[in-house]
């Protein structure tokens, strides 16, 4: 997804060496042998996917919302199939799918782009999805001050596929409404047939 790749988590960056150092003590504490050639470079390796993977804990989510004033529109808008990638922070396993947004404007809405940087910027970070969703929704709702907002995402947890339950392909979704949305069944409805097109 563009924009994100630009940041990464600066804690991380400070702190390489340490980082670095402790995934080295994780390695040897699971009996692995660190001086094995494929590993010699994994303590570097993921550091530095640490850096972009938690690179939302350095942006503040209302501000990547590009707000512009449109006083016409107040029909439903839709964005959907936005992908992201977060982790499980019980277990701190990859968990990742799509969200789907929808919201009713008062005068002002975001740019389409922006809605996607707004998810990549609440997920790259440790999270449960059912946050991840509500986040979503009650920054769209302080930001846009829409009439109404829905927000579905839809995951699958490597936490669940790898241990546990096994059940590999299961989806986890999660919904949350405000406004319009939650006094009308008719405009949750209309949201999802829509999401089904
Ligand atoms: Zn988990």
């Amino acid at each position: 997804m563009a924009g994100m790749k630009d940041y990464v988590n600066s804690k991380v960056s400070n702190n390489r060496e340490q980082i670095e150092f402790h995934v080295k003590e994780i390695l040897k504490l699971i009996g692995e042998n660190v001086e094995r050639e494929g590993l010699l470079e994994t303590p570097a390796r993921v550091t530095r996917m640490y850096e972009e993977i938690f690179a939302g804990y350095d942006v503040d989510p209302r501000d990547v919302v590009g707000v512009t004033f449109d006083e016409q529109h107040e029909e439903l808008v839709i964005v959907k199939d936005i992908v992201y990638y977060s982790q499980c922070e019980h277990h701190m396993a990859p968990f990742f799918g799509k969200a789907h947004i929808g919201y009713i404007p008062s005068g002002k809405i975001a740019g389409l782009s922006k809605l996607a940087r707004l998810v990549e910027a609440i997920s790259r970070r440790l999270q449960v999805q059912e946050r991840i969703t509500s986040q979503i929704a009650d920054i769209l709702d302080e930001v846009l001050k829409p009439n109404g907002v829905m927000v579905v995402v839809e995951g699958e947890h490597l936490c669940m596929c790898a241990r546990g339950v096994k059940k590999p392909g299961s989806k986890t979704v999660t919904s949350a409404v405000r406004g319009d949305f939650r006094t009308s069944s008719a405009l949750r409805s209309e949201f999802l047939s829509l999401l089904k097109q």
